[in-house]
């Protein structure tokens, strides 16, 4: 391309091509110095968004790897490794995708402690063993088959709803709809430790929160295990969750706001303190006629089929479970584009429900209702608090979308990622195609004076600098991709299982090497993906590619501190 070529094309021209190359739209730039050479150079950083309104490629680049883990976990037939013994997060709950607040459920457990006990429902006990894998059925013929299951799981009905708006709105409870998108997981988690006690075992599950086209939010989940469906039945039915906190039926402070004294809020009027949450939650628990806030329960309706893996049936499970990952709550579905007026005031409406209802219990709406957040500081005002959940494109779905147990597939995000690193390296190694010098400009690489060797530092250049620094990429996107063609057609077909045994962490010949590619850093590790659907087999190795494609794996690219794994708010 020449330079004159180069200069013409514009921004939306190169996000076009960037789009349909699998190559970031928007990423952040970087500049960094060998001291040793005195050269600089310019690094792109793919952004790592998940969702598609964002960045296209690495919306679809993160829901390859869950469709990666996915896959994994279903269907195992062995046990995985304990999650503490692997080093995973230790959570109360189950490994979310920490895509936002872990919000503290102490508020709500230490009351339900020590009175109320009424949360356990009444279900019948079985013994529990200590497996995570489902049973073996065996055929009359001699023939083994360990099935699993695709489960659906929905709220209850606010109102009928025709055509994705309610058809009266007078009725419809917009109030007890978003309460219950606010707090579904909990209601998830308690389904989940319900249905371990009734089924036996440890079930583990990845589960995806979904709008329905009511904007209710669903879950899609994958089960390792069968669990007979009037087991499935009565657990549903069994299952429900209740909010004990504070009342917040009715708003104190309306007009007006309390103000922050340094260490409190207060009434500015009479300048009564405002009482903190855990005064509230004393008060909640010393009145014996206290009710929970909200009671959520699932609705009646419930989908379940039996997989039997590998099939067609479980690829197309896969991929349905991660189709609305990278969508907004109220993107349009399918593909209806055009504004349509009704559905529009639908939208507004539940908004302004959950505007102000309080999310959690550090939620800036409790001032509202005349009670301190818990852990209060200055600059709170109700109606703005900052979590997600209360914006009208997410509906109150804010935080977990990706509900997975802890012992699914025995790997964390980042191990996942590390696989498909190793996938990639073991083509290029076997078709003597050396990689890249992925040490090349790590933090951790020092000069002769025992200091590092990279500096890195931010970089803002001018919109055409910009773009031409995405037309490089794409460019050697392309490179790479020829050059793993190149190495799949000497060396044979990439060995997609290598990577997705249970024993490719230990086994994979990159381990035990000098290589940084030995640990990779997760969080910086996200390349784009540019996995075609037309060619699924090739996923993982395809978008294993793509985290090497566009430029090396770097421990530490010179950020203060390396990103979580996952975690990304975009
Ligand atoms: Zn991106
Ligand atoms: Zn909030």
């Amino acid at each position: 391309m020449s330079l004159s070529i180069l200069a013409s094309i514009t921004s939306d021209m190169a996000r076009e091509l960037a789009i349909s190359q699998g190559v970031c739209v928007r990423p952040i730039l970087r500049r960094v110095l060998d001291r040793d050479t005195g050269t600089e150079s310019r690094v792109p950083i793919p952004c790592g968004a998940t969702r598609e309104a964002v960045c296209p490629p690495c919306a679809r680049k993160a829901r390859v790897l869950r469709m990666q883990q996915r896959a994994e976990g279903w269907h195992r037939d062995t046990e995985p490794e304990p999650a503490d013994q692997l080093g995973l997060e230790d959570d109360q709950h189950d490994q979310d995708d920490g895509e936002q607040d872990r919000d503290d459920h102490d508020g709500s457990r230490r009351v339900r402690s020590t009175r109320r006990r009424s949360d356990a429902p009444d279900l019948p006990r079985v013994a529990m063993a200590a497996r995570t894998v489902g049973r073996v059925f065996v055929t009359p013929d001699g023939k083994e088959y360990r099935p699993s299951m695709f489960l659906t799981l929905t709220l209850p009905s606010y109102g009928a709803v025709r055509g994705g708006v309610p058809v009266d709105p007078a009725t419809y409870d917009y109030r007890r709809a978003a309460l219950d998108a606010l707090h579904f997981a909990r209601l998830a988690d308690r389904f989940w430790q319900n249905l371990r006690r009734a089924a036996g075992y440890r079930v583990q599950y990845f589960a995806a929160v979904e709008p329905q086209h009511r904007l209710a939010p669903h879950l899609h989940c994958a089960i390792r295990g069968a669990i007979p469906r009037a087991v499935l039945k009565k657990v549903i039915g069994a299952t429900y969750s209740q909010l004990w906190w504070p009342s917040f039926d009715r708003p104190v402070y309306v007009h007006r706001q309390p103000v922050w004294d340094g260490s409190d809020y207060i009434n500015e009027d009479t300048g009564e303190v405002l009482p903190t949450w855990q005064e509230a939650l004393d008060e909640l628990e010393q009145d014996p006629d206290a009710q929970p806030a909200h009671v959520m329960r699932f609705g009646e309706q419930f989908d379940m089929a039996g997989i039997i893996a590998p099939s067609p049936d479980a690829d197309r499970a896969v991929r349905y479970l991660a189709k609305y990952l990278t969508k907004a709550i109220t993107d349009p579905l399918g593909d209806q584009d055009e504004p349509h007026a009704a559905r529009e005031a639908y939208i507004d409406r539940l908004h302004a429900e959950l505007r102000f209802l309080p999310c959690s219990p550090r939620c800036a709406n409790w001032l509202r209702y005349g009670i301190q957040p818990d852990q209060p500081g200055p600059g709170l005002v109700a109606g703005r608090c900052s979590s997600k959940a209360h914006d009208r494109e997410h509906l109150g779905i804010g935080g977990r979308r990706v509900l997975v147990s802890r012992d699914w597939s025995g790997k964390t995000l980042a191990e996942h990622k590390a696989d498909r690193a190793i996938v990639v390296r073991e083509a290029l190694l076997s078709a003597g195609i050396v990689a890249p010098e992925v040490e090349r400009m790590a933090a951790d690489v020092l000069s002769a004076d025992g200091l590092p060797r990279f500096i890195w530092t931010d970089d803002n250049p001018d919109p055409a600098t910009y773009t031409q620094v995405i037309l490089a990429s794409i460019a050697e996107r392309q490179r790479w991709r020829a050059q793993y063609e190149a190495a799949k057609a000497s060396a044979g077909p990439v060995d997609n299982c290598s990577a997705t045994g249970p024993d490719a962490r230990t086994t994979g010949p990159a381990h035990g090497s000098a290589s940084p590619d030995d640990q990779p850093n997760p969080g910086l590790q996200d390349r784009q993906s540019g996995v075609s659907g037309a060619n699924p087999q090739d996923a993982n190795a395809v978008s294993a590619l793509d985290d090497r494609a566009e430029g090396p794996t770097i421990p530490n690219r010179g950020r203060p501190s390396p990103r979580p794994p996952t975690g990304r708010t975009d």
